[in-house]
């Protein structure tokens, strides 16, 4: 059973936000797109294995994507999945075009389109993370339960490649479409439970207490000042911002769309880019002369909020946006470029 499910990533979000609100012309747009593109391809494989892992059986299987926990430091494991008998960690990439794992420098290099490139090994990634969720379930006084790690490739189509004495890393790594069988093997490995069911269910419970999803200073990213985003109101129909706020609606000035939400997603790109809103800055961003109005519409959101009275800053759910992309509208990893 799902108990984080798969979500777009902050991080792209963050990416949306900004370059839906940036001139066409900017000079860093181009490096934005690239990393947008780039986030989004890791959704992808991540959704691509998400779908044989739907397949499972709800029981045994505790499943949790992207969760985001500390050790001494934040990590973040692609996927976790947790039974009685065993847990296990999967770093999955969607990568193109053929991978060389070599053995005395353990360094791997990918090889795209005539170009080669060094990339971080995969395998050594998610070895950090076993070693750091080791620890933290020793400070969460659960010791001795077997965890396995795995490199999954979500596309049939990346060769991977080593040298013949190097082979034992296929241990380590397969394809998507062969992690149910590879998880029935482990199921061999470890045929007694080492957690019982009520100590699996408070794991579970801690983990998700411990996540932190990434939420990162975009702007300071990509060296950018708020002043030079697009503040206001978007049109749902002709991406325009004269859009206004009157008699209960908004109201596009251009091509006369009229719509009670079209300033959720304007609250979504502004605290994915700033993290907090007070009531001044609702009404300044949304440009709503009114305060009274303002304030009724921002309640009406229903933000965690902390401070009182005009202090007040509110902020998105952990994890949560107002207004979900809806998947027919993502093209793969092309959104806004
Ligand atoms: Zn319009």
């Amino acid at each position: 059973m799902n108990y984080l499910e798969l979500r777009v990533p902050n991080q792209a979000l963050q990416c949306m936000a900004l370059l839906s609100r940036m001139p066409r012309n900017h000079p860093v747009r181009p490096i934005i797109e690239k990393d947008l593109r780039s986030w989004m391809k890791g959704y992808y494989g991540e959704k691509q294995v998400e779908y044989y892992l739907s397949l499972l059986p709800e029981e045994p299987y505790y499943i949790f994507h992207g969760l985001r926990i500390k050790d001494k430091k934040y990590f973040q494991m692609d996927l976790l999945i947790l039974t009685m008998n065993f847990g296990l960690i999967v770093e999955i990439k969607n990568i193109s075009g053929r991978i060389c794992f070599k053995k005395g420098s353990n360094s791997v290099t990918r090889v795209y389109e005539n170009n080669e490139e060094g990339i971080s090994n995969p395998i050594e990634q998610v070895k950090r993370h076993k070693m750091q969720f080791h620890n933290w379930l020793s400070k969460n006084q659960i010791k001795g339960y077997p965890i396995e790690h795995l490199v999954t490739f979500s596309k049939t189509s990346t060769l991977i490649e080593t040298t013949p004495d190097n082979t034992q890393i296929f241990k380590y790594i397969i394809y998507g479409e062969s992690l149910i069988t590879k998880i029935k093997e482990l199921e061999m490995k470890y045929p007694n439970p080492h957690l019982s069911k009520k100590k699996l269910i408070h794991l579970t419970d801690a983990l998700l207490q411990a996540h932190q999803p990434l939420m990162l200073d975009i702007l300071q990213t990509y060296n950018l000042s708020f002043t030079e985003l697009y503040p206001g109101v978007q049109c749902p129909k002709c991406k325009n911002f004269h859009v206004n706020y009157y008699s209960g609606n908004w109201h596009c000035s251009y091509c006369n769309h009229t719509s009670k939400n079209a300033h959720l997603p304007a609250v979504d790109d502004f605290l994915l880019i700033h993290q907090t809103i007070t009531r001044k800055q609702f009404s300044e961003f949304l440009r709503i002369p009114s305060s009274r109005i303002a304030g009724n519409l921002l309640r009406a959101l229903n933000l965690p909020s902390t401070g009182s009275k005009r202090t007040t800053q509110y902020y998105l759910p952990p994890g949560c946006i107002l207004s979900p992309l809806k998947e027919n509208d993502m093209k793969k990893g092309e959104i806004y470029t």
